[in-house]
C-alpha cells in the first residue's frame, strides 16, 4: 500500500488501480472513501472483505456529474433540480436503478434502488473522471469503527487492505453526504448529513424524514426492501430434492455456481443475480445452497443466505 499525494500522478496511478478491479481510498468533502469500480462485482466485493462488513449494505456510486445519472437511474421528480442546487456536494440521492445498467448488483444489495453521489472535492472529482467509470465506496474504515477524515486515520484503519490511499489533507465537511430517497411519492430522508432538511424542502416542498414515523426502522439499511426469493432456500446443503435448484459453490454439479474455483469475491459478484435466477417457480420449486466457507467476503454472503432461507 502507498500514499502519494492527490496530485495528477497520484490521481493517474489510482485511476488504474480502480480499472484494474483494486481499491483506493480517496479524499471527498465528507470523509474518506473506500473506492471500487463499481461496474466490477469482484472489485466490490472487496470492498466488503477489507471493511470486514458482516453484511451486505448498499453502497454509493460516486460519479463526476450529473449528466452520467441517465446511465444509472430511471429519472425521478426532483432529482435536476436537487443536482443543480446540491451537486457537487454532500447530497446522495436513491433513485430506481435503470435496467440494464452496467453497475453491480451487489453496489444495491440486490435492490432495485441505486444511490448516486457527486463529490465536491477536487480531488475526487479528477479520480473519476479518470476512471471514467462510477465508483462504489463506503467509508474508509474497518467495520464498526469511526469514519476516517485523513489519510493517517485510513491507513491505521484499513492498512494492507486497500491497495492505494490518496492524501489531499483532513476533509472539510467530516461528516456524511445526506441520503435522500426519491423513489417515494413525497422524498424521504433517509440519514441527515451535510444538507439540511430546510435546504431540501425549499427546493421540492414537502419532505419526510424516517424519524417522523416512530413505526418506521431508524437505521437508513433497515428501510430498505432489499430481494428476497420467492421460493424457499435451503441453505449448506449438497442433497438437491426432487424440483429444486442447486446453487453451487466450488467444483461439483449445479443448476449455476457462485464461483466453481471457490473465490469469494467472485461468489459475492454472483449472488443477487443467480438467486434471482434461479427464483423462478414455472421451473424449480426451491433453492438449495452449497456451503459457503465464513472467512472472508463469505461472512457477508451467508448472512444473505441466511436471511434468504428465512423467507
Ligand atoms: P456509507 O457506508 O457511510 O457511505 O453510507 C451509505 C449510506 O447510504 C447508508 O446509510 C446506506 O444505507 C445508504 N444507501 C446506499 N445505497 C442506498 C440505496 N440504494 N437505498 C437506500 N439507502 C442507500
Ligand atoms: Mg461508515
Amino acid at each position: 500500500m502507498t500514499i502519494p499525494p492527490a496530485d495528477a500522478a497520484g490521481i493517474a496511478r489510482a485511476a488504474v488501480i480502480l480499472r484494474n478491479g483494486g481499491l483506493v481510498a480517496f479524499p471527498t468533502e465528507t470523509v474518506y472513501g473506500l473506492g471500487a469500480d463499481a461496474t466490477q462485482g469482484a472489485a466490490v466485493a472487496r470492498i466488503f472483505e477489507a471493511k470486514g462488513r458482516p453484511s451486505f449494505n448498499p453502497l454509493i456510486a460516486h460519479i463526476a456529474d450529473a449528466t452520467a445519472v441517465a446511465d444509472f437511474a430511471l429519472p425521478a421528480d426532483h432529482f435536476e433540480a436537487l443536482a443543480r442546487a446540491f451537486w457537487p456536494g454532500p447530497l446522495t440521492l436513491v433513485m430506481r436503478r435503470k435496467p440494464g445498467s452496467n453497475i453491480s448488483d451487489l453496489v444495491s444489495a440486490g435492490g432495485a434502488t441505486i444511490a448516486l453521489r457527486c463529490p465536491d472535492s477536487p480531488a475526487a472529482l479528477d479520480l473519476l473522471r479518470a476512471v471514467g467509470r462510477p465508483v462504489a465506496a463506503p467509508s474508509a474504515n474497518r467495520s464498526g469503527s469511526v469514519s476516517p477524515t485523513s489519510a493517517a486515520h485510513v491507513a491505521a484503519s484499513l492498512g494492507e487492505r486497500v491497495d492505494l490511499i490518496l492524501d489531499a489533507g483532513p476533509c472539510r465537511v467530516g461528516l456524511e453526504s445526506t441520503v435522500l430517497d426519491l423513489t417515494q411519492t413525497v422524498p424521504v430522508i433517509l440519514r441527515p448529513g451535510g444538507v439540511t432538511r430546510e435546504q431540501i424542502a425549499a427546493i421540492v416542498g414537502a419532505v419526510t424524514s424516517g424519524s417522523d414515523d416512530p413505526a418506521a426502522p431508524k437505521s437508513p439499511g433497515q428501510q430498505l426492501s432489499h430481494y428476497a426469493p420467492s421460493l424457499p432456500v435451503r441453505i449448506n446443503t449438497r442433497d438437491v430434492r426432487a424440483g429444486e435448484a442447486l446453487l453451487g459453490f466450488g467444483p461439483g454439479e449445479a443448476t449455476l455456481n457462485l464461483s466453481t474455483r471457490g473465490d469469494l469475491r467472485e461468489a459475492a459478484a454472483n449472488l443477487f443475480a443467480m438467486l434471482r435466477q434461479l427464483d423462478d417457480p414455472a421451473r424449480f420449486t426451491g433453492i438449495a445452497v452449497m456451503p459457503v466457507p465464513e472467512d472472508g467476503v463469505g461472512a457477508a454472503i451467508n448472512d444473505r443466505l441466511r436471511r434468504a432461507a428465512h423467507h
